[in-house]
C-alpha cells in the first residue's frame, strides 16, 4: 500500500481507508503475472542457516547448487510474508533469492515482478518511485529480520529487464518518510486529487476520484471543511485499534495518535444556508487559463466512459424462471429459453411480479456486484439484493451527520428543489405546443422562492405549488399519434388526455406511465446511491421513513422531468405505446405486460442517451450523470467542495 501512497496519496486513501479497489487492465495483468509466485510455500531459511535445507519448515524452496567451482547455493523462496515491528508494516515478497556460500553465510535479494516497463529517461532506464518504495521496503524488512541484503531486483516483464536497486542510507530514510507519510495520510482527511497528472488516465479509480472535475469545482466554488475523525482511532479505525485496510499490510502503530483535525462540524461544512444556489453555465465561471485541472486545450479530461456497455435486464412475465449456465443468465418460460445473456454484459436485473431466480444465480450476481431489483406486478419497487460491496464507511458517516443537522438538510434540499423546478420549466419550454409565458415566469419565480424558504415545510409548499403548475400544463406536451390500435381499442376511454397528476392508483394511461417511470427512476437512484457508498434510506429533503429510499428520492428530483417525464412523452408522442397497452381494473389503469416491455425499452434508451454534462461540459449518458451527482454530493458532505451543485439541463 505504501507504493500506492507514493503513486498518489488519494489513491492510497481510497484503497487503504475506504477499502475501494477497482481492477484495471494493469492490475489484472499484474495478478496474472503473480499467479506463479503466489503458489510458493512462503518458506525462507533462517538468516543464520549454514545448512539451508534443514532450516526450511513446511516448505519446498528451490535449491540450485551453483556448480563445482563455486560451492555456494542459491535458494529461491516464493511468496514470502515478512514484517517490520519497528515500522508497523508487512510485505509479501514475490521471490527471495538467498545466496548461501560455502561458509554458510547467506545474502538475500528480493525480486519483484512488474508487468510494465521501467521509466525511460535521457540518461537511461530508471525505477519508478512506486516500484522503488515497494522493493526498498522489502529490502528493509529483510534486513530488519536479520538477513544481509544490499541489492533488490525489479523484473519488468514487458521489456524483460532486470533492474537492480542498491541499498543506501538515503534510500532507507526516504522509505521511512514514505511510511510515516502514508500513516499520517490515512489518519487525516482525503488528500486532494493530483493536478492534470498523466497518472490519472491510467488510474482505475479515476471514475470514482473525478480528479479534474473535483479540482475544477474547487477552483470555482471552493471547498468546505475537511472531514472530522470517524472516531477515536481516526478514519477506518476498528475495534482492535488497527487500521481497516481492505488489503491489510499496515497495522496502526500501538499508541499512534493521528494529527489533530481542524475544528468544525462536518454537518455544517460548506452548506451555509446563505450561499447562493449555483447553476452551471450562468453561475459557475469557467477558468480556461488555469491549467491545474484541465488538459492543454482548456477542456476537462473525461476520464470516465461516457456510457456503460452493459445493459439492464427487465423480466416481466409471470411464472418465468431464471437460472445460470456457464456464466450466462438463462430466462425460461415453461422450459422454453426466452433470453440468454452473459453476466458480464448485465449491469442490473429487474424482476416484476412472480418470477423465480435460482440461488446460484443470486450468488453469481451478488458476487459480480450486479444488483437485483424486485417490483410488484403493478410496478412498485419494493426490494433490492446486492453483494457486500459497501466498504467506504466515511461517506455514510458524513451522510448521517449531515442528515442529523436541520440547517444542512434545508440547504441541500433547497438546491435539489431549485434544480427540479428549473428542469420542469426547461421541459415545458422544449416540448409544450405553446409554452405559456406567465407559467414560465411563475416557475422562474418559484426558483427564487426556494432561496427564501426557511424550513423544509416551506420548501415543500414551494415545490408542491410549482409541481401543480407544471402538471397543469403537462398535457400541452402530450401529442399522441393516432394509430389503428386506438381505432380498435377495446377500451376507447383509455386515451392520453391528461388533466392532472394522480397516483396510488394511477387512473389514466399517462399517469400509469408516469408512476412506472418514477418507480424505475427510484430503482436507478437506489442503485447509484449504493454504488457510491451512500445509504439510500437516509435523505435530506425526504425525511427518513421506514422503507422509503429517501436519499434516492432526493437526488432523483432533479431528473424527474428530464428523464422520467421525457421518456413518458417520447413513448406516447412516438406512438411506442398505444391505448391497447393499458387495462382498467376498477379505478386503476395499468400497463399490460407487453406495454410495460415497450416502456422499459424507451426508458432504457433515455438513460443511455448521451448528453453534454451541464457542469463538466463533456458527453455522458444519464445513467453516468446519476452517479456523478452522488459523487458531487459525497464531496460536498466531506468538505471537498463548498456545496452541492444540482444537475440542471440547458
Ligand atoms: S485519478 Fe489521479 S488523483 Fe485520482 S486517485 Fe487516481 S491518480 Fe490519484
Amino acid at each position: 500500500m505504501v507504493n500506492e501512497f507514493v503513486y498518489c496519496p488519494r489513491l492510497f486513501y481510497y484503497e487503504f481507508v475506504d477499502g475501494i479497489f477497482v481492477p484495471s487492465a494493469d492490475t489484472l495483468r499484474g495478478d496474472s503475472d503473480h499467479r506463479r509466485v503466489d503458489q510458493g510455500s512462503g518458506a525462507l531459511p533462517k538468516p543464520e542457516s549454514s545448512d539451508p535445507s534443514r532450516q526450511i519448515t513446511g516448505g519446498e524452496a528451490d535449491h540450485q547448487p551453483d556448480g563445482e567451482k563455486n560451492p555456494s547455493e542459491t535458494i529461491h523462496s516464493r511468496s514470502v510474508q515478512l514484517g517490520s515491528d519497528r515500522l508497523g508494516v508487512s510485505a509479501k515478497l514475490d521471490l527471495v533469492e538467498l545466496q548461501v556460500d560455502g561458509d554458510g553465510q547467506s545474502t538475500a535479494a528480493p525480486v519483484e515482478y512488474k508487468s510494465g516497463r521501467p521509466r525511460q529517461t535521457d540518461d537511461g532506464i530508471e525505477i519508478w518511485d512506486a516500484d522503488r518504495v515497494q522493493l526498498g521496503l522489502q529490502m528493509l524488512i529483510l534486513r530488519e529480520n536479520g538477513y544481509s541484503c544490499d541489492v533488490g531486483i525489479l523484473y519488468y516483464r514487458e521489456t524483460r529487464q532486470r533492474v537492480r536497486l542498491a541499498w543506501t542510507g538515503e534510500l532507507e530514510r526516504w522509505i521511512e518518510e514514505q511510511v510515516l507519510g502514508a500513516r499520517q495520510c490515512a489518519s487525516g482527511p482525503r488528500p486532494p486529487p493530483l493536478e492534470n497528472s498523466p497518472k490519472c488516465p491510467r488510474c482505475s479509480l479515476a471514475p470514482i476520484c473525478l480528479p479534474d472535475e473535483t479540482n475544477w469545482l474547487r477552483e470555482v466554488i471552493g471547498s468546505g471543511e475537511p472531514t472530522p475523525a470517524a472516531g477515536p482511532g481516526g478514519p477506518g479505525a476498528n475495534d482492535e485499534g488497527t487500521t481497516a485496510t481492505g488489503r491489510g499490510d499496515m497495522p496502526a502503530e500501538p499508541g499512534y495518535k493521528p494529527p489533530p483535525r481542524p475544528p468544525g462540524s462536518l454537518a455544517r461544512a460548506g452548506h451555509g444556508d446563505d450561499a447562493p444556489i449555483p447553476f452551471p453555465r450562468e453561475k459557475l465561471p469557467r477558468s480556461r487559463t488555469r491549467p491545474g485541472s484541465r488538459s492543454d486545450n482548456g477542456e476537462l479530461r473525461r476520464l470516465i466512459a461516457a456510457q456503460d456497455d452493459r445493459r439492464a435486464v427487465y423480466l416481466n412475465t409471470p411464472g418465468m424462471t431464471v437460472g445460470l449456465r456457464q456464466g450466462r443468465l438463462i430466462a425460461k418460460e415453461k422450459d422454453k429459453v426466452i433470453q440468454e445473456i452473459r453476466i458480464t454484459d448485465v449491469n442490473h436485473l429487474a424482476v416484476f411480479g412472480n418470477i423465480q431466480i435460482s440461488t446460484q444465480t443470486i450468488q453469481a450476481l451478488c458476487g459480480a456486484g450486479i444488483p437485483i431489483t424486485y417490483f410488484s406486478t403493478g410496478g412498485f419497487f419494493y426490494a433490492i439484493a446486492r453483494g457486500h460491496s459497501l466498504t467506504n464507511v466515511m461517506t455514510r458517516i458524513a451522510q448521517f451527520r449531515a442528515a442529523d443537522d436541520p440547517v444542512t438538510c434545508r440547504a441541500l434540499a433547497r438546491r435539489m428543489v431549485a434544480g427540479k423546478i428549473r428542469n420542469q420549466r426547461t421541459l415545458l419550454m422544449r416540448n409544450h405546443v405553446d409554452p405559456p409565458e406567465a407559467v414560465l415566469r411563475r416557475l422562474q419565480q418559484a426558483q427564487a422562492d426556494v432561496d427564501r424558504a426557511d424550513s423544509l415545510d416551506a420548501l415543500l409548499g414551494v415545490e408542491g405549488a410549482a409541481a401543480a403548475l407544471y402538471f397543469e400544463h403537462f398535457g400541452g406536451m402530450v401529442k399522441p399519434r393516432r394509430t389503428a390500435d386506438d381505432e380498435h381499442s377495446a377500451a376507447p376511454e383509455l386515451t392520453f388526455d391528461f388533466r392532472t397528476r394522480n397516483r396510488r392508483p394511477p387512473r389514466d394511461p399517462v399517469n400509469a406511465l408516469l408512476s412506472l417511470a418514477y418507480s424505475l427512476l427510484a430503482k436507478d437512484f437506489t442503485i447509484a446511491a449504493y454504488t457510491v457508498g451512500f445509504d439510500p434510506y437516509v435523505g435530506f429533503y425526504h425525511q427518513p421513513r421506514c422503507g422509503r429510499a429517501a436519499l434516492a428520492l432526493d437526488l432523483m428530483e432533479e431528473f424527474r422531468a428530464v428523464v422520467a417525464d421525457s421518456a413518458v412523452l417520447t413513448a406516447i408522442n412516438n406512438g411506442s405505446v398505444t391505448s391497447r397497452d393499458f387495462v382498467r381494473a376498477g379505478n386503476a389503469v395499468n400497463l399490460t405486460p407487453a406495454g410495460r416491455k415497450v416502456f422499459f425499452e424507451v426508458y432504457e434508451k433515455r438513460l443511455n442517451s448521451t448528453i453534454r454534462h451541464p457542469v463538466f461540459d463533456y458527453q455522458v449518458c444519464y445513467r453516468r450523470a446519476f452517479e456523478l451527482q452522488f459523487r458531487l454530493l459525497a464531496r460536498a458532505l466531506t468538505g471537498e467542495l463548498a456545496h452541492y451543485v444540482p444537475f440542471t439541463t440547458r
